[in-house]
């Protein structure tokens, strides 16, 4: 059980926890933070927050455990404040979809009390975004990942292992770069494609009928590119080793795919197409 839980962006990611720690009667007390005096206020509304304050230092000092589910990008700034205001046993994580900056980032901001920071990743989400999205379903079943460092104290990596649990996630431990290279070819890269899909299209001159007529599977291919833009454009820039040798590799696979339909090799076209079945029918 946590008596106090500071969550540091109250969107889809932090208000799903929140909802999925309170129905599980796993929280006494969620106190949110954010930029927004609204969203905010909107948070305590939906009983998804107890209090809320715009100061993270505020919010941290009497926290057991702190939640940072704000963009990639923000976290170093997130990081700088808490340095100095959390109480000497608590707990620090994120849900941060990188983890390799993120943890430089904890690194230089957080000195001493990196001890307290446990990495952590939730492998589920959807494509809207704030609080209005959040539901306290969102982890039941799916995979956390948690990346914690060498400095990590066993106890908090055991609290934050604890919490998922109770939201209903099944917890697994990857290293950092295991983790960001696996993310970059499964879910960085998809979504990369989805909005440059979506954008060449969009650019095309017939492209008011080109949606008119988009079938089920374009929209399937597609529903991730209406994710918020500020977060993928942290994650790209973020995680930007990985996803460059996975999108190198993928450019690669494209242009052979590209040179075979120009020369009418049907033998290529057709085996990488018979490859690629079976690999999703065996694994997905
Ligand atoms: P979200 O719904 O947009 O929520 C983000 C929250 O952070 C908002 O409450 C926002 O509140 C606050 N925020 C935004 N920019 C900020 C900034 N510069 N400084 C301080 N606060 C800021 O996003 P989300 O989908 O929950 O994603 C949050 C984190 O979860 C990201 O790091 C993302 O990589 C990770 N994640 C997302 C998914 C997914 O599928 N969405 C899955 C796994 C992990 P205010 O605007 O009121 O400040």
């Amino acid at each position: 059980m946590i008596n106090k839980l500071c969550i540091i962006g109250i969107g889809l990611i932090g208000g799903s926890l929140a909802r999925a720690l309170k129905q599980a009667d796993y929280v006494k007390h969620v106190v949110a933070v954010g930029r927004d005096i609204q969203h905010l206020e909107h948070a305590v509304e939906l009983g998804v927050a107890d209090s809320f304050e715009m100061s993270i230092s505020k919010a941290a000092a009497d926290a057991d455990v702190i939640v940072i589910a704000v963009p990639v990008g923000a976290m170093k700034a997130v990081f700088a404040e808490l340095a100095d205001a959390i109480k000497s046993d608590a707990v620090i994580t994120d849900v941060g979809s990188v983890k390799g900056n993120v943890v430089c980032d904890a690194r230089e901001m957080l000195g001493d009390e990196l001890s307290c920071f446990v990495p952590g990743h939730p492998i589920a989400g959807t494509q809207q975004s704030g609080v209005d999205a959040s539901f306290a379903e969102l982890y039941q079943g799916q995979r956390v990942i948690l990346t914690p460092l060498e400095e990590t104290d066993a106890t908090a990596t055991q609290m934050i292992t604890k919490m998922w649990h109770a939201a209903g996630a099944d917890v697994q431990s990857l290293s950092v770069e295991h983790h960001d290279e696996v993310l970059a070819a499964t879910s960085h890269l998809p979504h990369a494609l989805a909005y440059t899909l979506v954008d060449t299209l969009a650019q095309m001159h017939e492209h008011r009928e080109i949606f008119q007529f988009a079938a089920g599977g374009f929209k399937d291919f597609t529903r991730i590119a209406s994710s918020d833009p500020q977060m993928w454009h942290d994650i790209c820039l973020n995680n930007s080793d990985a996803l460059l040798d996975v999108l190198n590799r993928f450019s690669d696979d494209l242009s052979n795919l590209t040179k075979a339909i120009e020369s009418q090799d049907s033998d290529f076209i057709l085996k990488l197409f018979q490859r690629a079945k079976a690999a999703r029918d065996q694994n997905c």
